[in-house]
């Protein structure tokens, strides 16, 4: 067990005492509870002292402590005052002596979540694929854990983690899956009224946020040596088709651009719907929704993401939420290095101006609180980081990091760097300090390049800059992106006519699907059309009947603007979980239509994942 880096960050998100003894192991003994809908049993945390100290405080939120005991069963006393309306409950457990700094201690606690709890989603057998049995699944990012299991639930600290976890229905967690075999597991004969009981190990230190669970029917396939998918039965085929092409090949160049991959096996877990991501990077077992199994490859770059994850997030992890974007900075730089190596340089290039439209919009968003424009957030003692999540981290950072490999000259210039920065912090939790810390000393070896860096490079503004502008233009090479912007350029022309026969299917020929999408961003971004001119865009491309949701989405979205399809938008997103599609939509909804909008979620609340739930409560200020 590797020692735990001693904390030295803040973390206003956490109420624990992680400076004075932090959790090295976890072990989570668990019953899953699939009528009650609760999860039941122990958590086993072995601690050590940093400083002397005889309290252990841990972040809890919605859990039920049954009690608290020392590994030999003494009874010892614990405190959950009234919870605080972000952070939870602190658990104030009372050590059997005074700990010396450097003195270990086991702390067993016996708790049940309930029905409250923010970090699981519980499925309906309706709401999957078969409709045969329930499905359950977790999200902890951002500080949801504590409402799986009492934890010091901070990015700050890392511990392993083992499991052995009761169920009647197949379980999967964010580790490696020592018993039963993933031979045995993958085509389970079920019987609802025989529980089994599966164990797993997570010997690589992380973050509570990474902790996860998941389960249901479920079957399992390989993409390549150290990679697989496992997806509800009916789903496994397609899953495997899409994804099976890119999956290893991507670990293998991303081991070229960071470090050899330290994890053992990357397993990709497709969910239902309802799921409210893209992709969460769990350790070893990425979750994805079901939204990318498209039947085109056009979404493997969310693979592309979230393997990149392994190393940016996973091993050098932010310290707090505040310094956040170094997570989702680096992983979507890398992730579009991916791209490129796949792809060429114009494919980067196009999704950092796909990028770029979500981040100005993003910016847009955030005007009503521009702190949350920053890279670095400032987020205050209680704040729930949830409410500052958006784009402005993943692509204000990434295009923070392209502007600084061209000013470098260039990625075999900043290539290095990328792998000095993965050398250095592996392992640790780091904040936005170290990171520029390590940055103008890894540069200071080389003068010249120090010399433009220090003249150009405007940390304060790229860093705590606020407003709608990024501190530099970047420009994209647009080759891909041109044919979209003149196609929709010709619609803002004609918009006027009573009909459109010069527009036909033709048109996007041959185009990728993320060229559709871009055709219809730009569109979006006119003033709003006719109601015969967004009939003849439907008509001509056939965007309303397609299964990509990213397709579907930028139409719905172009269609209400203009004041259009607000019945189909409202029928597509009662089954879109993933929060980048069903924010938006119910937003542009409510604008058109407040009622229909407000209406249709409520008709659809259980669907959602309480995050997204709480997201979309608050966006229609219910
Ligand atoms: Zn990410």
């Amino acid at each position: 067990m590797a020692p735990a880096p001693v904390p030295r960050s803040e973390d206003p998100a956490t109420q624990a005492n992680y400076h004075e003894i932090v959790t090295e192991h976890i072990h989570l003994d668990w019953i899953i509870d699939w009528k009650e809908k609760t999860i039941g049993g122990s958590v086993q945390h072995t601690m050590r002292a940093l400083e002397s100290t005889s309290v252990a405080i841990f972040d809890s939120s919605y859990l039920t402590i049954n009690g608290v005991t020392t590994a030999s069963g003494t009874p010892l006393d614990f405190d959950l005052p009234p919870r605080h309306k972000v952070m939870g409950s602190a658990l104030k457990v009372t050590l059997p002596h005074e700990l010396k700094k450097g003195e270990t201690i086991d702390l067993v606690i016996s708790y049940e979540t309930t029905k409250d709890c923010t970090a699981l989603g519980w499925m309906q057998p309706s709401q999957t694929a078969s409709g045969l049995y329930p499905f359950l699944y977790s999200q902890c990012q951002a500080i949801h854990c504590r409402s799986l299991v009492p934890v010091q639930d901070t990015p700050a600290i890392k511990s392993t983690y083992s499991a052995s976890v009761t169920s009647p229905l197949p379980i999967l967690m964010s580790a490696l899956g020592i018993s039963p075999s993933r031979e045995e597991m993958s085509s389970p004969e079920i019987d609802p009224k025989v529980s089994k009981t599966y164990t797993f190990e997570q010997r690589t230190p992380i973050p509570s946020y990474l902790i996860a669970v998941a389960g249901g029917e479920l079957a399992f396939a390989p993409l390549g040596p150290r990679t697989g998918v496992w997806a509800q039965p009916a789903v496994l085929e397609a899953a495997t088709w899409e994804f099976k092409r890119d999956t290893e090949k991507f670990v293998s160049l991303a081991e070229g651009i960071a470090s050899p991959y330290s994890w053992g096996r990357f397993d990709m877990l497709v969910l239902p719907a309802s799921f409210a991501y893209g992709g969460m990077e769990n350790a070893n077992l990425t979750f994805l929704t079901p939204a990318l199994v498209v039947g085109d490859r056009s979404e493997v770059d969310v693979i592309a993401h979230e393997l990149s994850h392994s190393w940016f997030g996973n091993l050098i992890g932010c310290a707090n939420w505040q310094s956040f974007w170094l997570n989702e900075s680096w992983t979507t730089y890398t992730e579009r290095l991916l791209t490129q190596a796949l792809h060429g340089a114009a494919a980067r290039s196009f999704d950092y101006i796909v990028g770029r439209l979500a981040l100005d919009e993003a910016l847009k968003q955030m005007s009503h609180e521009p702190r949350f424009q920053r890279l670095h957030v400032p987020y205050k003692v209680g704040e729930d980081p949830d409410d500052g999540f958006s784009t402005v981290p993943y692509d204000k950072g990434a295009n923070m990091l392209l502007y600084l490999e061209r000013l470098v000259g260039g990625l075999e210039v900043f290539g290095d760097y990328h792998k000095a920065y993965v050398q250095r912090f592996s392992g640790l939790s780091i904040v936005t300090n170290d990171w520029l810390e390590h940055f103008w000393q890894y540069w200071s070896q080389f003068p010249e390049k120090e010399e433009i860096l220090r003249k150009e490079f405007d940390v304060d503004a790229w860093l705590n800059g606020e407003g709608l502008e990024l501190p530099v233009k970047i420009e994209y090479d647009t080759s891909l992106a041109d044919n979209a912007y003149d196609l929709a350029a010709r619609w803002d022309s004609a918009r006027s006519q009573d009909s459109f026969p010069e527009f036909t299917a033709a048109d996007v020929e041959g185009w990728t699907s993320n060229q559709v999408s871009m055709l219809l961003d730009t569109l979006h971004k006119y003033e709003p059309f006719s109601e015969s001119a967004v009939e003849a865009v439907q008509k001509t491309y056939g965007v309303n009947k397609t299964s990509n949701p990213e397709i579907k989405l930028r139409w719905l979205l172009f269609a209400l603007k203009s004041g259009f399809y607000k019945e189909e938008a409202a029928k597509w997103v009662q089954g879109q979980g993933r929060m980048k599609y069903c924010r938006p939509t119910y937003k542009a909804l409510a604008k058109v239509d407040y009622e229909l909008a407000k209406k249709t979620f409520l008709d659809a609340e259980s669907f959602y994942h309480p995050i997204a739930r709480d997201m979309i409560v608050k966006d229609l200020g219910l």
